[in-house]
């Protein structure tokens, strides 16, 4: 591999080496992606040191309170470059009400530095990839990572450089932009876009591609909604979590931080079931469940979430296998449904977010209607991101929104209009 040859194992906290999780190799920690025996995809592996409760609580309200179990230094908690994390677990009672469950949760995603769970990822592949010698921070995105590599990368006083589908919603574009750095938009899908950015990681030695040649270290970083999850539950695990879908990093980092807490004694084993969320647009992983393949079939994705438009997803297997193993599921929704998803979470509990919330709370229906998620359990839904980045998919609630005069007489006039109509635009 390409990567700069540098790596003391101890300078990334307790990461021991990296493993391949199809084959089991092992290797030296900053050495690739890919597995030089079989090129499968390589995993962070840790000689972890006991860790209580306490110890864990004590630290930053952030996700640096887990940087013993992230391969960063450790002085990354002491001294962070950017604080994500630690977002609000929101207990959603009255959109439980709405859909007959008895105990409904909402990870808040919005809460982070650019208001998307990407923020996690790139702060732990930020500090790994400094440590590791890169020089600058780069990346393929569906829009989210984008913004956050920018914002990052900002702020470290690196240079960036992020690679973009052109059709994506303009609040991401600027989003990105704002931040300086370089921004390629690309004519063609993420999954071209994604391509383009495995070509030139090949090419350029000292550019860490966040979710591409560094990986191993970035997808760790999604491990610290589970770790958050579980501690703002008060040290237990949900006993069904919906996960949004796109590569399926996430899905599979939140499976590997619960059974990280349960190997450290910090949480009990309780056969929690992990569920996937795609859109019907890009719904590869979805349709593999269904036809109970292994593999994943690459799609064209023709989706309003964009974010979670991936039609080749790099750990689609491993989401098959996590949610095989708990016994949950995969499943889909149409774009009027994410739209509907997108309403319901923010008319019941005041959360505006984005198509991927949309997405996640329209599979929790799904599953529910369809008697595979369980109402009296409890269950934790991920909203990712957030709605002002995806204004156009709900543009359309504001439609009819006719201007008055500022007199009394024009005001009772509309509200003589507006009787018996629960929801509008008033
Ligand atoms: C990237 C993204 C996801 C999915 O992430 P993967 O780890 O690639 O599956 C979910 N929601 C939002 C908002 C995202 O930007
Ligand atoms: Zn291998």
């Amino acid at each position: 591999m390409n990567a700069p040859k540098i790596p003391a194992p101890s300078r990334l906290g307790y990461a021991s080496h990296l493993a391949c999780r199809e084959c089991g190799a092992t290797t030296e920690l900053g050495s690739g992606h890919a597995c030089a025996k079989c090129f499968g995809p390589l995993e962070v592996a840790y000689d972890l040191p006991p860790l209580t409760r306490e110890s864990i609580e004590a630290g930053p309200p952030s996700i640096w309170r887990y940087a013993s179990l992230l391969p960063v230094p450790p002085a990354v908690a002491s001294t962070p470059n950017t604080e994500p994390g630690w977002t609000r677990l929101v207990r959603a009672d009255h959109l439980a009400t709405e859909l007959g469950m008895r105990a409904l949760w909402v990870k808040d995603e919005r809460g982070n530095p650019t208001h998307s769970f990407k923020d996690r990822v790139v702060a732990v592949a930020l500090a790994a990839a400094v440590e590791l010698g890169y020089k600058v921070l780069a990346c393929p995105s569906t829009g989210n990572l984008a913004n956050a590599v920018a914002a990052a990368a900002a702020r470290a006083g690196i240079r960036s450089v992020v690679m973009i589908p052109s059709d994506l919603e303009q609040q991401k574009i600027i989003g990105s932009a704002v931040f300086g750095g370089t921004l390629v938009a690309v004519r063609g899908s993420y999954d071209d876009v994604n391509r383009l950015a495995s070509e030139l990681a090949d090419d350029r030695e000292d550019w860490a591609f966040v979710n591409v040649n560094v990986r191993p270290y970035y997808a760790e970083g999604s491990k610290t909604i589970g770790f958050e999850i579980a501690e703002q539950l008060g040290w237990r695990l949900p006993e069904q979590i919906v996960v949004p879908v796109a590569s399926g990093a996430q899905l599979v980092k939140v499976d590997k931080a619960f059974r990280e807490l349960v190997a450290l004694g910090l949480a009990e084993e309780t056969g929690y079931r992990v569920f996937g969320a795609q859109a019907s647009g890009c719904a590869p992983v979805a349709a593999a469940f269904r036809a109970g393949h292994d593999v994943v079939q690459p799609v064209r994705p023709s989706t309003i979430a964009k974010s979670l438009a991936i039609g080749n997803p790099a750990d689609g297997p491993y989401v098959l296998d996590v949610v095989r193993r708990t016994g949950g599921a995969v499943a889909d929704v149409a774009d009027e449904e994410i739209v509907d998803g997108m309403r319901l979470l923010a008319q019941t509990e005041g959360i505006f977010g984005e198509t991927a919330g949309g997405v996640t709370l329209g599979v929790l229906r799904r599953l529910l209607a369809d008697g595979v998620i369980d109402p009296d359990a409890e269950t934790v839904i991920i909203n990712s991101g957030e709605g002002l980045k995806t204004l156009d998919a709900v543009a359309g609630t504001a439609e009819g929104l006719d201007a008055i005069a500022p007199t009394l007489s024009a005001f009772a006039e509309l509200e003589s209009s507006l009787t018996g109509r629960e929801v509008g635009p008033l």
